[in-house]
């Protein structure tokens, strides 16, 4: 029987990756999107046409109940959110009432209608809700120190997810996600930042790239790969919570030179320091052990940093030259 996959955050990067999988996976996917915000559906391409919208203001809970109650979905994956981190500070309330208030909103949706025994839940966490660590890999029991407003946000609504969870027998996973990256990555973010940029001085639109901390490290991984443990969650035996990582760090520094490796150009010839793109407190070290999704759900990361951004510098400079985006000037 054909399964229903309802995904909150469809236009956004996972959301791409999620509904390419499920689709090929024979799944019926309908995405609920802000009715203010229906033509944003371009942005899933050549999917765009293979998934159903909903029109729903994820703010109303009234609507998200008689939405649940009538497309009854096995599996529903909540990944809205306002996922660019220094946004959060300019928005606090808004950002909880997103974050929280979604999920909230929906497992409470879930229960009221009665399919409990039926609809599971995937809750899209965040490696940021560890915030300030001090300890080296994190896992699934590692403590939670958030410490920007969207971090505090992801934190609640991962609670959430576990009182209901434990409350009321749902079906209901968080995966803790480390930093996951793809050509669909907004140029917000660091390695997309650099992809574009690199790809734009290759093709003489520009000489230069701005950057922050070239020693901060992150835990990169492939979006690709990660929303098939999302997915891999649901399928489970029973409902638990993934940290969701390579197990690699990577400096930022490494990021650029295999960036600017990848069209034959000296890095160091580029790259200017520019304070307003350093970010202050930034001693910790996100990096996730990944074993209990290697265990549990036979999961691992299949694309390693390197291929990754080849792929998004090839990606950056193919659709440069088609002018399917603008390059950096
Ligand atoms: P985040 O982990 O969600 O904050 O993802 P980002 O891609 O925005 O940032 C990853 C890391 O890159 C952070 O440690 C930043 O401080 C560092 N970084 C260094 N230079 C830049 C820059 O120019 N832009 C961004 N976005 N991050 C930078």
């Amino acid at each position: 029987m054909t399964k229903t996959a309802l995904i909150t955050g469809i236009t956004g990067q996972d959301g791409y990756y999620l509904s390419r999988l499920l689709l090929g996976l024979g799944y019926r996917v309908i995405g609920l999107i802000p009715p203010q915000r229906c033509s944003s559906i371009v942005k899933l391409d050549e999917l765009a046409d293979k998934v159903k919208i909903r029109p729903v203001d994820l703010r109303d809970a009234q609507i998200l109940r008689e939405v649940v109650e009538e497309l009854q979905p096995d599996e529903i994956y909540n990944l809205a959110a306002p996922s660019f981190v220094p946004n959060s500070w300019n928005d606090p309330l808004g950002t909880l009432d997103l974050i929280t208030g979604t999920a909230t909103r929906l497992l409470s949706a879930v229960r009221e209608v009665g399919l409990a025994n039926r609809t599971r839940f995937y809750q899209a966490s965040s490696s940021e809700m560890f915030g300030t660590v001090d300890v080296s890999p994190q896992d699934e029991n590692t403590s939670f120190r958030p410490k920007n407003p969207y971090a505090a946000a992801k934190l609640h609504a991962h609670w959430t997810m576990v009182h209901h969870r434990d409350r009321y027998d749902l079906f209901a996973c968080s995966g803790i996600l480390y930093n996951h990256e793809s050509p669909r990555r907004p140029p917000s973010f660091v390695t997309r930042k650099v992809t574009l940029t690199a790809a734009s001085i290759k093709l003489g639109y520009c000489n230069t790239l701005e950057m922050g901390n070239l020693d901060a490290k992150r835990d990169w991984g492939y979006a690709g790969d990660y929303v098939e443990a999302m997915w891999r969650m649901l399928q489970a035996d029973r409902p638990e919570d993934y940290a969701i990582g390579t197990g690699q760090l990577h400096s930022v520094r490494e990021l650029v030179a295999m960036a600017f490796d990848c069209l034959d150009l000296d890095w160091q010839n580029y790259v200017v320091i520019n304070p307003q793109f350093l970010r202050p407190d930034e001693h910790f070290q996100l990096v996730a052990n990944p074993a209990k999704a290697k265990e549990n759900l036979q999961w691992q990361p299949q694309m390693s940093l390197a291929a990754l951004i080849q792929e998004m510098v090839t990606k950056d400079l193919e659709r440069i030259k088609l002018g399917k985006i603008k390059p950096i000037q």
